[in-house]
């Protein structure tokens, strides 16, 4: 039996054989079909032909940290800082309902403005005039006492990439101030805490390996999230980074296909870094085996100035055009964009289709 009938067969496989599997499917395309068909066929058992929804709310750049592959990070003098006000943030949630959304993903830079209590305050005006809506956040690094009365606010949901399992390329890729210990410590606070956890990675991040990815995998496995975010790292001008290649999106989107088989029940967005990279990437990725996909929700006015990385996407349209657009990709490939909470699959959930 290759390695990847026997990964298909115990979803799982030790950093070796990882490496073995990705460089395997890289070879022979006849394998890495093998692995779509079952990506694919898990992707249908747990989800059917939906693909959830979530309308992000980029609500502050500023920064207190300084990644050094981010385009947003604190030692960016060129960025123009913008924060969102609380009426502001709740008119997105007003115009994404409208549209169908009813995933609410406030993300932003860790930004000392927003204190559990301004934080709690937003949470709270979300959850009273949106009951059945889900919220998601994505602000970092904070303590377990902040999670907690995030949760108890009314936050279901966290979104907080692990970024790298290895410790090396995380301290390489991080300023000293930032601990790869304590990132995945709040992964299992989040999850202690009853959220759901969205864990993930840069794909083709500088200095990263295939040992790393293994890495990576092997911790997906252990942290068993609801969600994983991966996309392909994307080179920004006013960084370190300026000039190394931006990452592969073969390789993305064959770690989907790996990762919807190492976690069938996962959700596993196609992310906006796929599709700036190929202007079919994010078809590509829910072809697959992702499942969601995160149109933007952030005024018109503030969209350009969120920018991780160069040339994102979807930075002048109105939010109402980027959600129809997508509902015609989506279709065009057999799926169909739903409208609801969208939570991760549980034993409780029927497909009917
Ligand atoms: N401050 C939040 C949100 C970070 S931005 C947090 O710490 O979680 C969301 C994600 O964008 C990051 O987790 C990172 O994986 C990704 N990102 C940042 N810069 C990028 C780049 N240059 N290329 C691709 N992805 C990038």
């Amino acid at each position: 039996m290759n390695i990847a009938d026997r990964f298909i067969k115990q979803n799982s496989l030790t950093k070796d054989e990882f490496i073995e599997l990705i460089l395997l499917a890289e070879q022979d395309s006849a394998v890495q079909q093998k692995l779509t068909e079952e990506a694919v066929r898990l992707r249908k058992k747990y989800y059917g032909a939906d693909v959830y929804t979530r309308g992000l709310i980029e609500f502050t750049n500023y920064c207190k940290n300084n990644c050094y592959y981010c385009g947003i990070r604190k030692g960016n003098r060129n960025v123009k800082r913008y924060r969102l006000t609380k009426e502001e943030i709740l008119e997105c949630c007003e115009r994404g309902y409208e549209l169908g959304f009813r995933t609410f993903v406030l993300q932003g830079g860790e930004d000392p403005y927003f204190t559990d209590e301004r934080l709690a305050d937003i949470v709270r005006a979300i959850r009273s005039g949106y009951s059945e809506c889900a919220i998601t956040l994505s602000v970092g690094e904070r303590s377990y006492e902040s999670y907690r009365l995030l949760r108890e606010a009314g936050a279901d949901r966290y979104l907080l990439r692990h970024e790298t399992a290895n410790e090396e390329l995380y301290e390489n890729l991080h300023p000293k101030e930032m601990e790869f210990a304590r990132r995945r410590q709040c992964l299992y606070d989040l999850k202690k805490l009853g959220y759901q956890v969205g864990a993930g990675f840069m794909v083709d991040s500088p200095g990263q390996k295939l040992w790393d990815l293994a890495e990576d995998l092997v911790f997906l496995k252990e942290l068993d999230p609801h969600m994983v975010g991966i996309g392909p790292f994307i080179p920004h001008h006013d960084t370190r980074y300026a000039e190394e290649p931006a990452g592969s999106v073969e390789r993305t989107v064959l770690l989907l296909t790996i990762i919807r088989i190492l976690l069938p029940a996962a959700l596993l967005p196609a992310t906006t870094a796929l599709g700036t990279l190929d202007a079919a990437g994010r078809e590509k990725g829910l072809a697959a085996g992702a499942n969601v996909v995160m149109p933007n929700l952030s005024p018109l006015k503030n969209r350009r100035q969120y920018e991780l990385y160069d040339n994102k996407i979807c930075t002048g349209e109105e939010a109402a055009e980027s959600r129809a657009d997508l509902a015609a990709r989506v279709e065009k490939i057999g799926y169909r964009l739903v409208s609801g909470r969208g939570d991760a699959w549980s034993r409780d959930t029927i497909h009917t289709c």
